[in-house]
């Protein structure tokens, strides 16, 4: 039997660049010449297959990029982005008309949650935010006009775990598109082996993985890529959100060692999730038996990838996280900085940072405290030496009692 690996998916892909090279060539070029006049014609009208018109419809490098991604996700194919909002906003208005409707998770990342909450209602495009691991309360939220079911598999930043399959059972019956951002889980988790419909990266975490640019990916069938770079009503066409294809070819060495570094965030993650739930603190982390959606996830994922990278501890207080996280950098155990995915351990206070755009009532509402931390665990190559030295950090500023004081 022959179980779908997304690391294999990748790995059999072969590209030799023009000379011969191990990496494919990076097109440096805007726009394309033809031999014939009635090529470009056809060209414009989408019907021919390996010409290429100009960059901002595909280059060579964009598409080998969207086809490893794709490769990844196990769709027919997908379109790269400059940016995982310019992947995310653009397939959301391909999918959705003035007087659409859309039922989304209510803790997705905070330049989603914007957009659907404050731009989208200027084209009359409405949103109901609902408890992504409730159902029934799912499902109520579905009206006649709804198009699309919007969803994180793991969620920003309360890691919450979306049970794709009976989503994508929910899609189906009220013919909604499940469209699943998958940026916390790539390699572990596998969308559309799950029923999703449409999935969405931003490359500019793990699959990237080294901090240096911004960048997305819509991985669905070849018929919804297809519209969205239509060159007559196509959104990601239209709205431009194109990338270089310097940093296209950037991105692909990069996914080669995905694998790789994803087992080493997961296995450094549980660990310390382990030890830090251990000594008291309160933590999240997916991969703890503890964790309220521990079950769906092991159900869903390709175990060899572990639960990810990221996990969240809630240290009681603003103050506590930022002295906290203040002196960890200090002692170079991270960097109190924004975003995930970097071989370096990275730590944020997501009430005042990622998730600022949500107002203060709805992040006590959905549980999002003052004292969390969100740590994207990073490749440390000894997790035990980074955890003492954690620990008396945390021992130092009061927020774990040393072993002498709790005699
Ligand atoms: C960062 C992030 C985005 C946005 O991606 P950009 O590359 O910053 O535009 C979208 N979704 C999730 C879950 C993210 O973490």
């Amino acid at each position: 039997m022959s179980i779908f690996n997304p690391a294999d998916e990748i790995q059999d892909l072969q590209y030799f660049g023009e000379f011969g090279g191990v990496n494919p060539s990076i097109s440096d070029s805007s726009t394309y010449t033809f031999l014939s006049a009635k090529t470009m014609f056809d060209t414009f009208e989408g019907n021919t297959d390996g010409c290429y018109l100009y960059s901002r419809h595909s280059t060579p490098s964009n598409l080998h990029l969207g086809e490893a991604l794709a490769a990844m996700e196990g769709t027919e194919t997908a379109n790269v982005a400059a940016s995982g909002m310019g992947a995310i906003t653009p397939t959301i208005l391909q999918l959705c008309q003035a007087g659409d409707h859309i039922v989304s998770s209510r803790t997705i990342y905070g330049g989603t949650y914007a957009f659907l909450k404050n731009f989208a209602p200027r084209l009359n495009i409405q949103t109901s935010f609902v408890d992504i691991t409730k159902l029934a309360i799912v499902e109520a939220a579905i009206n006649e006009n709804t198009k699309v079911l919007y969803c994180e598999t793991v969620s920003n930043p309360l890691l919450e775990v979306a049970d794709l399959e009976a989503l994508a059972a929910l899609a189906k019956k009220h013919n909604l598109k499940l469209v699943v951002d998958n940026t916390f889980s790539p390699l572990s988790i596998s969308p559309a082996k799950l029923g999703a419909d449409v999935i969405i990266h931003s490359l500019t975490k793990f699959i990237n993985g080294s901090s240096d640019t911004v960048g997305g990916v819509t991985c669905g069938t070849q018929d919804f890529i297809d519209s969205l770079r239509n060159v007559n009503d196509g959104a990601s066409m239209l709205l431009g959100p194109t990338m270089d294809s310097l940093r296209a070819s950037s991105v692909l060495k990069n996914l080669r060692t995905l694998h790789i570094r994803i087992k080493q965030h997961s296995t450094n993650a549980m660990y310390l999730a382990k030890k830090f739930e251990a000594d008291g603190l309160k933590t999240v982390y997916p991969g703890l038996t503890s964790h309220p959606s521990h079950e769906v996830y092991t159900k869903m994922m390709n175990p060899e990838y572990g639960y990810g990278g990221m996990l969240t501890i809630d240290v009681g207080s603003l103050d506590k996280a930022n002295e906290l996280m203040e002196l960890m950098q200090n002692r170079n155990l991270g960097y109190l900085a924004v975003s995930l995915g970097f071989y370096k351990t990275l730590f944020s206070a997501p009430g005042t940072s990622t998730s600022s755009e949500i107002p203060l009532e709805e992040q006590k509402d959905m549980g999002l405290t003052d004292g969390l931390i969100r740590f994207s665990i990073g490749l440390d190559n000894n997790i035990e030496r980074t955890y003492l030295a954690m620990k008396s950090c945390m021992e130092e500023i009061g927020i774990l009692k040393t072993e002498a004081s709790a005699l």
